[in-house]
């Protein structure tokens, strides 16, 4: 009976380690963008000298240029762009949309998405994993807000006449973006025409045509 409950203890014990909530240990890890020490995430700058300029960014008040094929411009604000969310599981985007503009199906391997539609009106949509594919989809106007669950596929689409605006929210310091259409038919150097024109149940030329568009 005891072997048995201190069995169970060190296990309680040993997936609380393995699982705990990676607090932050300081105030803020401001990332060194010039340190090449490779971590998880980026080194810390030495906090006697961050400043504010470190939790700041400015520029989400500009339109992205959407005269592109896709119609559409992302803007981030992560840790790219600000030092200051290193370790913080945080960032925001920008994204405008042309009349009829699409932001492209893709997903975010590292982060659940929460958008606000600020102008316009977007058409939204993630589908859910294997086997339902099941597409979940609303048309959202200004005040909207909309949840992209971590990993799955999405996409937005600007269905007014006039341009669209919409902030985002990431809950990662470095969401990381897959394109679907990039990944499959863009890859360098390309998934051979064999095994797309299978998974794809098309012929070959079909594929051809597809990988010369990236
Ligand atoms: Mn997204």
């Amino acid at each position: 009976m005891a072997s048995k409950f201190l069995i169970l203890a060190f296990l309680a014990i040993t997936s609380s380690l393995a699982f705990a909530d990676p607090s932050s240990l300081q105030d803020f890890c401001v990332a060194d963008l010039k340190s090449s020490v490779p971590v998880n995430g980026l080194v810390c700058k030495d906090p006697k000298l961050i400043e504010a300029n470190d939790f700041f960014f400015s520029g989400l008040h500009l339109a992205g240029n959407t005269s592109n094929p896709a119609g559409s411009r992302v803007t981030p604000a992560n840790v790219a762009q600000i030092p200051g969310l290193n370790t913080l599981g945080i960032s925001l985007v920008r994204i405008d949309y042309a009349p009829w503009g699409i932001n492209a199906p893709h997903t975010h391997p590292r982060a659940t998405e929460v958008l606000t539609v600020l102008e316009g009106t977007l058409q939204v949509g993630f589908v859910t994993s294997n086997p339902d594919n099941r597409l979940i989809t609303k048309v959202l106007q200004k005040g909207d807000v909309f949840v992209f669950p971590v990993g799955l596929v999405h996409f937005q689409h600007n269905v007014g006449k006039v341009n669209a605006v919409a902030i985002a929210a990431l809950s990662s310091q470095n969401p990381g973006v897959i394109s679907i259409a990039n990944s499959v038919f863009g890859s360098k150097p390309a998934i051979s025409a064999d095994v797309l024109a299978k998974a794809f149940q098309v012929d070959k030329d079909t594929i051809y045509n597809l990988q010369s568009k990236f």
